[in-house]
């Protein structure tokens, strides 16, 4: 399978984040990016690198207001003097009904949902080359490719079309999706990340063009804790186009793919004429983040299932965190979706 990366992603080393009130170095480390490359290398796939697409990809799924915002935000949050090399917001709007603020330090409140999303210098020109990864592979399957892999870093299911979160700035699987709305009337997107794609929901909310697909550990009591409810379907003529599809802590590979089958079936007959994959690999059950519990095997199973749909995939990198087999992941879940294909 053709990878497409690019080494911008080391502009972006977070380091800091916040579990339960107490300071942690970033589980969203730039040696991922490494060691998943230096696996799918290993194991003899081709990796050519992105090609250059400008703002527009990201300007048509995310707000201008918000671009803006993560382009400048660095430069005007150290022109402060007293401030944090990197910007973690202090305040947030929360649900009353707020007015834009003009100060850096509300905007990063309004843009930022948590401590996990931290801004430092080249956090843009990191995203917006992992937004060039998606559209590149997206690319691919215009020109009549039939699977593609962007290891795209830093993430993006957890970003929404105007707020960053849980190490995500631009949304990349919506990017993906997004630019192949240009070739097919029907689009799905299927989330198999440990954690709910809330950004990937929140953006394609109201539309029926777009299915989001989310399988992951139950948000009752893991990260994004307020999205990724079963009740949420969509809004508007986007009702019933999102499925989500929580499972309890600790599910393992059976479980999985169990209640993968019914959500195969939303998608097939939502008849999509590509499919975009928002493939983290940390449902793992030896990563740090804990909440499901897949083997390595059970991620090739995974891959097999998705090929068996027979639709054109790029499959984006989204999580999947420091375990020893973070690589042997990745390449389990190709190494079964070619079995197929
Ligand atoms: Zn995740």
């Amino acid at each position: 399978m053709k990878i497409v990366q690019t080494d911008k992603h080391k502009l972006h080393d977070p380091q800091f984040f916040m579990v339960r009130g107490l300071p942690r170095p970033s589980a969203e480390q730039p040696e991922r990016a490494e060691r998943l490359l230096a696996a799918a290398s290993a194991a003899g796939h081709e990796v050519i690198g992105p090609d250059s697409f400008g703002p527009a990809p990201r300007a048509a799924v995310h707000t201008p207001e918000y671009l803006r915002f993560l382009e400048a935000a660095h430069r005007e949050w150290q022109a402060q003097g007293d401030a944090s090399e990197e910007i973690l917001a202090n305040i947030h709007p929360g649900r009353y009904p707020p007015t834009y603020p003009d100060s850096i330090v509300g905007r990063a409140g309004w843009h930022m949902a948590d401590t996990a999303c931290p801004i430092g210098a080249g956090t843009f020109e990191a995203a917006c080359g992992a937004a060039d990864v998606a559209v590149t592979a997206a690319e691919v399957l215009l020109d009549g490719g039939d699977h593609i892999y962007g290891l795209c870093r830093p993430p993006g299911h957890h970003a929404y079309a105007d707020m960053a979160g849980g190490f995500c700035f631009l949304n990349n699987a919506a990017i993906a999706a997004q630019h192949l709305r240009q070739a097919h009337d029907r689009v799905a997107v299927l989330d198999v990340d440990v954690h709910h794609g809330n950004g990937t929901q929140g953006i394609f909310w109201r539309r029926d063009d777009v299915l989001t697909i989310s399988l992951h550990a139950d948000p009752r009591n893991f990260y994004p804790f307020f999205w990724g409810h079963a009740a949420e379907r969509g809004e508007g003529d986007g009702e019933g186009y999102n499925l989500n599809v929580p499972l309890p802590l600790g599910t393992g590979d059976a479980g999985w793919l169990a209640a993968l089958q019914p959500a195969l079936a939303t998608l097939r007959a939502f008849a999509p004429g590509a499919l975009v994959v928002a493939l983290g690999l940390d449902a793992y059950e030896g990563d740090p983040l804990k909440g499901l519990a897949i083997t390595t095997p059970g991620f090739a199973q995974i891959g097999a299932a998705i090929a068996e749909l027979g639709l054109p995939t790029v499959l984006i990198q989204e999580g999947g965190y420091l375990a020893p087999e973070l690589g042997d992941n990745l390449v389990s879940v190709l190494k079964g979706f070619e079995a197929v294909r």
